[in-house]
């Protein structure tokens, strides 16, 4: 048998969608469940009433994702779905695509997102997420791996060793939000940060701290740390966390080199709220801004993921800061990208669902 080692860009890119049960609060404003998820399908059901008040019609809208969650899905079915592979991924080196080496081809790198209105589930999602990836990696990393995946062959045909190991490979993670145009570090007093793209094309994110973690444990403290710095002065009506996208990145470096060099890394990304369209036309200065920074940067990321593989050679990365530091991901040949869209099955959402669904349905 031969294995080829092309891959498609269904390979690369995995785009599924969740739902989440009506919320109390949809439930008191008697608000309807008008979205369907029958795997791979998703529908919302948009009542209208017709302009003489009387007569009612339903428009239903379809997509066909890689998944479709229901309301009944949990956080680790989303997880061993979209997430896992990634993990799996880059911690075997890039499988068939690379040695982990980091010669030539790069590192390999996953990235999720989770797109979708607010209080549609994302930071929910993310952050079960982040729970499972923390205690997946350490698991791999002690070669511990279920063996679900390609991710833990320690060994392939000839004997070469492909995955990391907690031998050969020191973990570490930073934390940082992009909000209103500025890069603020999480784990770091909010340190501003600057985002630099050197001659070589290499973008770092200067003054950015990375903590060496060895444990879930601890990179699960760091987590929680970076999400106390998030939403500490959020409140219900000025949420900082729905206007901010916040990247958890997990560094794989290698320890027997002293220059630490980079082996892999994997990008967790709680995009701010998608509903941003009608803020433009608010009286609020600094919130119409806001709002059109996150609508070039969610627009821009729509077109550097459907740039990925695109063949076209242009990716419009520069766009905004989110897309400029996440450039590896789109133009590298070792990335695997994940979309997760959350959908609130609430009746009064149904135009934030649908552009939801039809942004997620774009990037296939
Ligand atoms: P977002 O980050 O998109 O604004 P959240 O993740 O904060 O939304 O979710 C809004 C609310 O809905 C939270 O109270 C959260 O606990 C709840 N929620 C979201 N998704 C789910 C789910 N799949 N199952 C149960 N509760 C959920
Ligand atoms: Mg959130």
């Amino acid at each position: 048998t031969s294995t080829s080692t092309s891959t498609t860009r269904g390979d690369k890119i995995c785009v599924c969608v969740r739902k989440r049960r009506l919320s109390p609060k949809e439930v008191l404003r008697m608000e309807h469940d008008a979205v369907t998820c029958l795997h791979p399908t998703a529908t919302v059901h948009s009542a209208r009433l017709r302009v003489d008040g009387i007569s009612k019609y339903c428009d239903h809208n379809t997509f066909v994702f890689d998944h479709a969650f229901d309301e009944f899905s949990s956080t680790e079915d989303v997880y061993r779905h979209a997430a896992r592979p990634l993990v799996r991924y880059v911690c075997a080196g890039g499988a068939a695509g690379g040695d982990g080496s980091g010669n030539g081809n790069g590192v390999p790198r996953g990235t999720v997102f989770a797109y979708g209105q607010t209080g549609s589930g994302k930071t929910y999602t993310m952050g079960g997420i982040q729970r499972m990836v923390a205690e997946d990696i350490f698991s791999i990393l002690a070669g511990n791996g279920n063996g679900n995946g390609n991710g833990n062959n320690r060994l392939d045909g000839n004997s070469v060793k492909i995955g990391f190991s907690s031998e050969d490979t020191a973990v570490s993670v930073a934390i940082f939000e992009i909000y209103g145009g500025r890069i603020q570090d999480l784990l770091n007093n909010r340190n501003r940060l600057k985002v630099l793209e050197d001659g070589k094309g290499e973008v770092v994110v200067s003054g950015l701290e990375e903590f060496a973690v060895s444990s879930p444990r601890e990179f699960l403290s760091l987590i929680e740390r970076g999400q106390n710095n998030r939403t500490t002065h959020a409140t219900e009506a000025n949420d900082v966390s729905s206007r901010s996208h916040a990247i958890c990145q997990i560094l794989f470096r290698d320890k027997s080199n002293a220059g630490w060099r980079l082996r892999g890394k994997l990008s967790l990304v709680d995009l701010a709220g998608s509903e941003r369209g009608n803020d433009t036309k608010s009286h609020d200065r600094q919130r119409r801004t806001e709002s059109s920074e996150i609508n070039t940067s969610l627009l821009a990321l729509k077109e550097c993921i459907r740039a990925i593989d695109g063949g076209s050679g242009h990716v419009p990365y520069r766009q905004s800061k989110l897309t400029l530091i996440l450039k590896d991901c789109f133009v590298s040949k070792l990335a695997r990208t994940a979309m997760i869209a959350t959908l609130s099955p609430g009746s009064n959402s149904t135009d934030h669902t649908l552009n939801t669904l039809r942004y997620a349905d774009r990037i296939k």
